[in-house]
């Protein structure tokens, strides 16, 4: 019942940047390779940008600012309805090489990455329309308020969702007026590449500018170029922490997105299979490489046992294989060094005493040898003051935490040093909203985990960062500066 699998490589040999409207070579000719997470083979070769190439980016960016800023709403908004049509028209190609590049199992970026960002671009296109300043009389003066676009918009963003990650990002820029120079992943940018080769056409030369290449070298000349208006990023919170330094440097405005170690909380009266389905979701989406993941699962005592026992019936149950073959469940991590992170995580779970349940290695096999593979892993018996509780691991592994007292669950729930997401799974709404308000975290999904919907805000209590994404607060507060013009028609005080 597989389709048959396409194996034929999609991408260019190689791929420039995408400087003032050009494909451009890095100043240096520096390049490096784009790898097959799944199979270890090179896809593409890119380039290795630095400040050269992140400077005359910047420029272009400048220049097309200077009219861009300037469109009527209606033409923004056409144009990222027509960026949505172009990526619904060729979703299948767009999800195949989401999956080449980063080993996400190719049901998702179809059923779950790329829809979303067609919803997305298309949510942004209806914000052009709002905003709207405001008109406040006082007295016999007036005052007139505006959103102005801010300018050249620096983005970095990380390889785990790469197209959904420009889409969170570039829609809103563009629905504000603002130019682009974003900087994706060096792990996992080809399809970025293809997206932005896709969509030239649409904008003017400049509004959009890719330099690809490696954090210190390309993320931080393009953070903290004194031609950037504002900075948005997402990624680990220590560069998060690197990138606010940078932003320091000119006074910028800075917008987060970091990690997270979000409690997945399960109440006694759950639906059980569905709650037990949100789990799977949860170890497979992106292999667990999400800052969102409900990797601390807090189950009631009186139904501890047979979740677990259920929960380890489904996580071996779990397809792990070829992302490109639509029955996948669980593909590869992303490189071989969060293979080693991963694993690692594993190990120390062990120490510390938590109950390895299932999984716990790299699966055997020929299919699985060049790949970077981990198995569906669960552990049991975790107290919330292990590191494996309190780290961030990014993989396919999942703490299971047992919770008697309420208040207390509330307490450890929220005893982390991050604050993204939440899941909460109950028959008991009113419990549930109670428990919503009283967690810590931007985000929370009742009976449905990863329950993202454009114009529910995304973003982070704590060290999981600032400021909300996939809003109209995104276009309003993120992505323009407020202006108020008074305007004195009384007298004089004086
Ligand atoms: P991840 O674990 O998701 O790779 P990172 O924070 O390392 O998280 O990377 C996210 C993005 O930030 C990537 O595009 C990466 O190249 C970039 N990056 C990494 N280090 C820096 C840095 N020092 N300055 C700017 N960007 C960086």
């Amino acid at each position: 019942m597989a389709e048959a699998k396409p194996k034929k490589n999609p991408f260019q040999q190689e791929y420039g940047h995408f400087i003032g409207g050009e494909w451009v070579a890095s100043e240096s000719g520096e390049t490096f390779e784009a790898i097959n997470p799944a199979t270890g083979e090179v896809l593409a070769r890119v380039q290795a940008g630095n400040d050269r190439d992140v400077d005359r980016a910047v420029k272009a960016a400048q220049e097309a600012f200077a009219t861009w800023g300037r469109t009527p709403a209606a033409e923004r908004e056409q144009i990222l309805l027509e960026i949505a049509n172009r990526l619904e028209k060729r979703k299948e190609q767009f999800a195949l090489m989401e999956t080449l590049g980063n080993g996400k199992p190719i049901r998702e970026p179809l059923f779950f990455d790329i829809p979303f960002c067609v919803d997305h671009y298309r949510y942004f296109a209806a914000t052009t329309r709002m905003l709207n300043g405001e008109t406040i009389p006082v007295g016999d003066d007036v005052v007139l308020i505006y959103h102005e676009p801010l300018g050249v918009v620096g983005q970095i963003i990380p390889w785990n969702a790469p197209l959904a990650m420009v889409a969170l990002k570039l829609a809103p820029a563009l629905a504000a007026g603002n130019t682009v120079v974003l900087k994706p992943a060096e792990q996992a940018c080809l399809s970025v590449l293809e997206f932005v080769k896709e969509i030239s056409d649409l904008v003017p030369r400049g509004v959009i500018n890719v330099v690809t290449g490696f954090g210190p070298t390309a993320g931080a000349p393009l953070a903290r170029h004194p031609g950037v208006n504002k900075v948005a990023f997402t990624g680990e919170t220590v560069t998060g922490r690197l990138i606010i330094q940078y932003t320091s440097e000119n006074i910028v405005p800075v917008t987060l997105e970091l990690g997270g170690k979000s409690p997945f909380i399960v109440f006694p009266d759950c639906d059980l299979d569905q709650t037990i389905e949100g789990l799977a979701l949860n170890l497979c989406v992106q292999a667990g490489q999400m800052c969102a993941q409900g990797s601390r699962v807090f189950v009631h005592e009186d139904i501890y046992d047979t979740f677990v026992e259920k929960a380890v019936d489904r996580a071996r149950r779990i397809r792990i294989g070829d992302p490109t073959d639509p029955q996948t469940e669980l593909g590869p991590l992303v490189s071989q060094e969060q293979l080693e992170k991963v694993l690692n995580y594993i190990e120390i779970g062990q120490q510390e005493g938590a109950k390895l349940l299932c999984g716990g290695g790299r699966p055997q096999g020929e299919q699985f040898a060049k790949g970077f593979y981990v198995e569906p892993t669960l552990f049991g018996e975790v107290k919330n003051s292990m590191r494996i509780a309190q780290e961030e691991i990014f993989g396919p592994v999942l703490g299971i935490l047992r919770w008697r007292d309420y208040d207390r669950l509330i307490e450890e729930a929220n005893d982390v040093i991050y604050g993204l997401a939440a899941g909460i799974w109950t028959s008991n709404l009113k419990l549930a909203h109670e428990t919503a308000r009283r967690l810590q975290a931007g985000m929370v999904w009742i009976n449905r985990y990863y329950n993202f919907k454009s114009g529910a805000p995304i973003g982070g209590y704590k060290k999981s960062g600032f400021g909300r994404e996939a809003a109209l607060e995104t276009v309003k507060y993120h992505y323009s500066q407020t202006k108020s013009v008074v305007l004195a028609f009384g007298e004089p005080h004086h």
